[in-house]
């Protein structure tokens, strides 16, 4: 009992670190004990061995500490992407001579799908084109999504690929390349997650959280059946067929330290799929909420500053008519986006409206803007066509020369920015 207790222990404590460090920067989650855990792992701990280590050799322990975390989270290499691919498939290979023989035709067939999917779409995810932006491509990509001026203005260039930024994209500072609608670089793959691919990354996360729940069932179900088959009166419940009377906890305890025993492999596996499950499903709920809200990781982030900034009293808003002029080099008509902005966002330094004689686009008085409520989100036409735009990022959602359908249009307009 005492090596399994310690394993499974050290897997629940590295699935929880896990799960601080994807979500603790989280602006839903800014004021939970996980945001604090997350500032606790990833700020005070490491100043505290920061100090420890200054005083002892003089920093040198940290330095090259530095130098390999950056090595891992800031260089593109596929170090992470290796270790996934390996912890899938030193799994399988260490769960399956004892639970194939056991499995029959359906499970077999259903078995084999789940397991060869996430090896498809991590492939697939991992070497497809995320949406680089090139100067063959810009063009295209500048139409993709109309300015929402809130988020993106119009006329920002990157200075590395020397050219103007489109709506939602960004330059990935792993990869140095500017990418179309950039969600995140991610090291699991060794690629972005932008437009090209988030469809994929999608149904990587989905297939793996459907194959370590699969994997993690399949796995109890077959360690009860074992012990149920040499113990059959192994039942904690006292409603059982077995003189009417449960067990004791202790003893039931034992009984499952030999049936993970017997088969540790298999045993050990399944336990790390339970835990890890949760935080597969987790980053799976994270990403659909994120479709959901019409938003990215990364604009995600841009709205919790416009949050910040606007609890300071920094953010004013005004009114942006849809005839206003447009420099079309900077804004050029976009294709496929059924709806333009309203509404611009500005921050002031001083909390004061900004001043008349700035040009800034948009028409009327300046009002703050207290709460993201108050706020349009021009990238949110509703859950199932966020989801459109996800798996089939060429659709045209109505041709734009096309006039407004009244009522569709009124109620796209009234999606509001993610809180
Ligand atoms: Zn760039
Ligand atoms: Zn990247």
């Amino acid at each position: 009992m005492g090596i399994i207790a310690t394993i499974a222990l050290v897997i629940l404590g590295i699935s929880f670190m896990t799960f601080v460090t994807f979500f603790g920067r989280l602006p839903v989650l800014r004021r939970t004990p996980i945001a604090w855990l997350h500032r606790l792992i990833w700020v005070y701990l490491p100043n505290g061995v920061l100090g420890l280590d200054q005083r002892l050799t003089s920093g040198k322990v940290t330095t090259s500490c530095t130098r390999f975390g950056k090595f891992i989270m800031y260089d593109r290499h596929p170090t992470v992407l290796i270790f996934f691919f390996l912890l899938l498939s030193v799994g399988e290979i260490l769960y399956l001579p004892t639970a194939w023989p056991q499995l029959g035709g359906l499970q077999k067939t259903t078995g084999t799908i789940s397991m060869v999917l996430p090896y498809v779409f991590l492939y697939l995810a991992s070497f497809s084109d995320p949406g680089v932006i090139t100067p063959a491509n810009h063009a295209r990509e500048m139409s993709r999504y109309p300015f929402d001026f809130t988020l993106f203005h119009p006329g920002a260039e990157c200075r590395t690929c020397a050219l103007l930024k489109p709506a939602r994209s960004k330059h990935c500072s792993v990869c140095k390349r500017c990418v179309s609608k950039l969600d995140h670089h991610c090291i699991f793959i060794n690629n972005c997650v932008g437009v090209g691919n988030h469809h994929w990354f999608i149904l990587l996360l989905l297939s793996t959280a459907v194959l370590t729940l699969y994997g993690g069932v399949l796995g109890i179900h077959l360690m009860t059946a074992k012990m149920r088959a040499r113990y059959p009166y192994w039942n904690l419940l006292p409603w059982n067929a077995y003189g009417g009377k449960g067990i004791e906890f202790k003893p039931w305890l034992i009984i499952w330290s030999w049936g993970l025993q017997d088969g540790v492999a298999m045993g050990a596996v399944t336990l790390l799929t339970l835990l890890t499950t949760p935080l597969v499903w987790g980053l799976l709920a994270y990403h659909i909420w994120l479709i959901y809200c019409g938003t990215t990781t990364n604009e995600s982030m841009k709205w919790g500053d416009w949050q910040a900034e606007m609890s300071d009293g920094f953010a004013f808003k005004r009114r942006m008519p849809a005839d206003r002029p447009k420099n079309l080099r900077i804004e050029p008509r976009w294709t496929r986006w059924p709806v333009e902005t309203e509404q611009i966002l500005v921050r002031t330094d001083d909390g004061k409206p900004p001043r008349s004689d700035l040009v800034i686009p948009g028409v009327g008085e300046w009002e703050p803007a207290w709460r993201l409520k108050d706020i349009e989100n021009l990238y949110d036409l509703g859950f199932w066509d966020n989801l459109t735009d996800v798996f089939f990022p060429n659709y045209t959602f109505r041709d734009p020369q096309m006039p407004v359908v009244e009522g569709r249009a009124r109620k796209k307009r009234r999606r509001r920015a993610p809180r």
